[in-house]
């Protein structure tokens, strides 16, 4: 299974942390829409709630004020395979002799039906299909006192991406795989600290941002303060490209990038590539508009919304099923005809996956009166599954393995179609060592051996 999910911990010394979770998560809500919990440790045991749905459908003041703790984490979560059961709903929570834990985790571990079996083979019976609960019996099963022991040999046994927040023992942990492909920063407010997939959630509970916690890192928050320890010295930084293109908040910022003006750079460089003489640049809402504002910038054409979105709609990928999806776009935007009438369109978005969005929206706007629509891609096709936590597809649904960019252009009903190269991309972006196997096939050197492209 793989999972898009946000994660976010709070660890205050003298205040309940509750309500700070909740707005961490709604602020989170955009990495996850199918369920969210949070758990709280309330006189040394865990308190939890969660449920399929939306942070804000999931948690009322009934009963988040029941979550009373100074010390709790919570999860939204997205899984890509249809299963949306509420029982593989995070965070996850185990009492064992000696404790107790929960666990929340954004990530995808590529050896998890290795792990499982092994795990059912020592008689420990799984209880849901998600590789996070595999990662927590495995804590449990090396706790032995120890527990940055416990952690290390967990770290050693898992293979993937992983960013983890975790309590156990009073304490809040932090911890990010040795590529750091998931994002986790640190941050702080008066009596608390805070972890979170992004930067943005930190600035919505009023925090500064510390700083990411570091690949192959172990954050540990308790009544010392913070305490790191680097488990893997020879990790080797690879985070994931697509949290820039499109996954995370344009106002977070990944490794010290800020993800707005990555997405506006990758814009300004794709109209150098592929320019078009054209009246019009039209943003894909949301996704399209900062590379939108890079593009027009660039090449002189005046920006114009051509495309109005119904703002009360999630992201269309949210729905895992094809059929969905299409209706999704469907009732997600629309055009503006007084806007594109007559117009050459220059129609800006961040990615073309399956095909589904630009399929609809070409058509559209040629019957709303737009004279030519030419598609302009802010990074390049993509043409490889991906293994660490992006919904990205199988082989067989991605667009651009099956195609040339011209069959595409055809399929889409476009006038013209180019995508931004990885070498921009990566210049965009500002950072060489970066994980863009979905674009080049180029998996981490740990994944190689699982995955040939
Ligand atoms: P598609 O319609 O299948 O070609 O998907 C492309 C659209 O979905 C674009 O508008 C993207 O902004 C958005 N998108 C791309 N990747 C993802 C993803 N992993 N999860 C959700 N949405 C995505």
């Amino acid at each position: 299974m793989k999972e898009e999910c946000g994660v976010f911990g709070a660890y205050s010394f003298n205040k309940p942390i509750n309500y700070d979770i909740y707005f961490g998560l709604q602020t989170l809500q955009h990495r996850g829409q199918e369920s969210a919990g949070i758990a709280v440790i309330q006189n040394s045991y865990v308190n939890c709630i969660k449920d399929k749905g939306l942070v804000s459908e999931v948690f009322l003041k009934e009963n988040l004020d029941k979550l009373e703790g100074n010390v709790g984490i919570g999860h939204v979560r997205y899984s890509t395979t249809g299963n949306s059961d509420a029982c593989n709903a995070q965070p996850f929570v185990a009492n064992f002799t000696n404790g107790y834990m929960a666990l929340a985790h954004n990530g995808n571990l590529i050896n998890a039906l290795e792990l499982r079996k092994e795990l059912e083979e020592e008689g420990r019976i799984l209880q849901t299909t998600s590789d996070s609960e595999i990662i927590l019996h495995l804590i449990a099963k090396y706790y032995r006192g120890n527990l940055i022991e416990s952690l290390k040999k967990t770290m050693e046994k898992i293979k993937g991406s992983y960013a983890l927040v975790i309590l156990m023992d009073d304490k809040l942990i932090g911890i990010r795989d040795k590529n750091g492909i998931r994002p986790l920063c640190i941050g702080k407010k008066d009596n608390a600290y805070y972890l979170s997939s992004e930067s943005c959630a930190l600035d919505v509970v009023g925090a500064e941002f510390v700083r990411d916690v570091e690949p192959g890192e172990i954050v540990i928050i308790d009544k010392n303060g913070l305490n790191a320890v680097k488990v893997d010295t020879d990790a080797d930084k690879m985070p994931c490209v697509f949290e820039y293109i499109y996954f995370s908040r344009p106002d977070s910022v990944l490794e010290g990038i800020s993800v707005y003006k990555a997405r506006y750079e990758m814009g300004r460089r794709l109209a150098i590539e592929n320019y078009v003489v054209a009246d019009l640049v039209v943003p894909v809402p949301d996704s399209g508009i900062p590379a939108s504002r890079g593009y027009s910038i660039q090449s002189g054409i005046p920006i114009g919304e051509g495309l109005i979105k119904n703002k009360y709609i999630g992201r269309t990928f949210i729905y895992p099923q094809q059929r969905n999806r299409e209706i999704g776009v469907r009732i997600k935007l629309n055009a503006l005809k007084e806007i594109v009438r007559n117009k050459k369109i220059v129609l800006v978005d961040d990615s073309i996956v399956r095909g589904t969005t630009m399929k609809r929206l070409v058509p559209l706007l040629k019957k709303s009166g737009a004279k030519e629509v030419h598609v302009r891609i802010s990074s390049p096709p993509i043409k490889y599954p991906c293994y660490f936590g992006i919904d990205i597809p199988t082989k067989e649904e991605l667009v651009s393995a099956k195609m040339e960019v011209q069959e595409i252009c055809k399929y889409i009903g476009a006038d013209s179609l180019s995508f931004l190269s990885i070498d921009s991309l990566k210049k965009s972006v500002g950072m060489n060592n970066i994980c863009a196997a979905c674009f080049d096939g180029n998996y981490p050197s740990f994944a190689a051996k699982f995955y040939v492209a």
